[in-house]
């Protein structure tokens, strides 16, 4: 007998293919038929009416720490996801030395391991909900092997860079990331980028970017990263691709033009958005607090600040003109106040056009790049990603057909970033499944209200288990859940 079987329900099965109506069964943490169902199950699901998709893989998080501090995952459980690719923008927990805090309050939990396989033992341990894939993240190995120093590496420092690159690929790791416009990373040239790179590639692995710059200087930083790619000789993935600050709207065709001219000379070239026009990050990293740029200033909220909970949820042009003074004064106040550095922001940089072209190109995936800091009011997109890409933009404006979204959140990805057995809907792969409803699904995150889970969505399954179930988290009695910290390609 199978343990689950949910019937009736019409079948997205990730590759692009359009819908069929199917029972699928799952034994244990597999699925086992995909058609007829003779047999019944232990357990039941009626799912006529409803979608049944592959998990969503969340390419672009920053969850490294959250799945230690919230393993219930609930923020993207309730969005569909089922596995997340963690350790981007060159910011990864692992490596560390236990005790030292990494080089970025992304990470926001004290390390207890050294490398990614202690890392990952740390996982295992709180048995999170959801599955995980690590890259390694080029400002956490330079700030450890050369702290904040802006200069290139010696030929010491640079071995022992790529020593942490090979290990942890050798540990589980699917690539490099590099966050080229945060420190320390942006005191790197090309050439150290690519000398790290090609450890990755002599193991399989990838290289995934924010790149140098999303703005003024954008196409240069498409360049670069094709380059890197061709370079080391490894496949390259964008992330959050975006054309940033007003004057640069409308350049997101250009970009995305110079990755299919790659494409077509032979380079393995894939991107990644999140569905939203505004952005978020450290806000310390986004000025020079004795020039602070007025344009930016003019479009930041306050996501989390610590200096000034007050000031969370509010736009700083807001705070600037109750206090009587310039933006760009209140910007420099915040960042020099104690704890200032530790203040996430939104910014509204961003275009609704170049958001919607971004979504329509065949190889965008998916990512949130949410920052799973739950005090104040985070970004949206923790919470909205992808339900917002099937409601919003699938259904009510159209601009990319279900069966091609799902492609592109789920088989798309688990290729790129060596999920095995994931990403489909098919028999023998692992059972990691979103039913949800076509006609209802969408986001409720607001950035007045950002923390609300989605609607339309009926039931999340891990590796078997149930996850999540009609608007209920589930977990065993022992406080664990049945995701996996993953191995690339195995
Ligand atoms: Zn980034």
């Amino acid at each position: 007998m199978a343990d689950l079987v949910i019937r009736n329900a019409t079948v997205i099965d990730g590759t692009g293919s359009a819908g069929f109506k199917a029972d699928v069964a799952i034994d244990g943490d597999r699925i086992t038929t995909v058609g007829d169902v003779a047999e019944n199950g232990d357990r039941e699901i009626d799912a006529a009416g409803r979608v049944l998709a592959p998990g969503f893989v969340d390419v672009h998080t920053h969850d490294d720490g959250a799945l230690l501090r919230h393993p219930g995952m609930e923020f993207k459980l309730a969005q569909g996801c089922t596995s997340l690719v963690i350790g981007n923008c060159g910011f990864s927990a692992a490596p560390a030395i236990p005790g030292q805090e990494g080089p970025s309050e992304l990470i926001g939990v004290e390390p207890t391991w050294t490398d990614y396989a202690s890392f990952s033992a740390a996982v295992t341990n709180v048995g999170p909900a959801v599955n995980a894939m690590g890259l390694i993240g080029h400002n956490t190995i330079r700030a450890l092997v050369m702290g904040l120093e802006k200069r290139p590496p010696t030929d010491a420092e640079l071995d022992q860079m790529r020593e942490h690159v090979g290990q942890s690929m050798e540990q589980g790791a699917c690539g490099f990331s590099t966050g080229l416009i945060y420190e320390p990373g942006r005191y790197c040239e090309t050439d150290e980028v690519i000398a790290l790179a090609a450890e990755s590639a002599k193991r399989g692995g990838i290289y995934a970017t924010h790149m140098r710059n999303e703005g003024d200087r954008l196409l240069e930083a498409v360049d670069e990263a094709i380059h890197i790619g061709r370079s080391a000789g490894l496949p390259v993935q964008i992330s959050h691709h975006k054309s940033a600050g007003r004057q640069n709207w409308g350049k997101i065709g250009q970009s995305l033009a110079k990755v299919d001219e790659a494409r077509a000379a032979g380079d393995d070239v894939t991107l990644d958005v999140y569905p939203y026009t505004a952005g978020s990050g450290p806000m310390a990293q986004y000025f020079d607090v004795d020039n602070v740029n007025p344009d930016l200033a003019e479009v930041i909220r306050f996501a989390s600040c610590p200096a000034f909970r007050e000031y969370e949820g509010r736009m700083a042009v807001d705070v600037a003109a109750e206090q009587g003074i310039p933006v760009t004064q209140l910007i420099r106040d915040v960042i020099l106040a104690p704890l200032g550095d530790k203040t996430v922001c939104i910014q509204f940089i961003i275009d609704e056009a170049d958001v919607e072209e971004n979504l329509r190109h065949p190889q965008m995936m998916v990512g949130s790049d949410g920052i799973p800091n739950l005090n104040g009011n985070p970004h949206p997109r923790l919470f909205g990603t992808f339900p917002k890409v099937l409601g919003y933009y699938v259904r009510d404006r159209n601009i990319l057909g279900l069966e091609e979204a799902v492609r592109r959140m789920t088989s798309l990805s688990a290729n790129r970033f060596g999920l095995v057995d994931r990403g489909r809907v098919a028999e023998g792969l692992f059972a990691d499944l979103v039913l949800f409803d076509p006609a209802t699904i969408i986001d409720t995150a607001t950035y007045d209200d950002p923390k609300q889970e989605p609607d339309g969505i009926d039931l999340v399954v891990v590796n078997g288990v149930v996850a999540l179930e009609n608007g209920t988290h589930a977990r065993s009695a022992d406080g664990t859940a049945a995701g996996r910290m993953l191995a690339y390609r195995a």
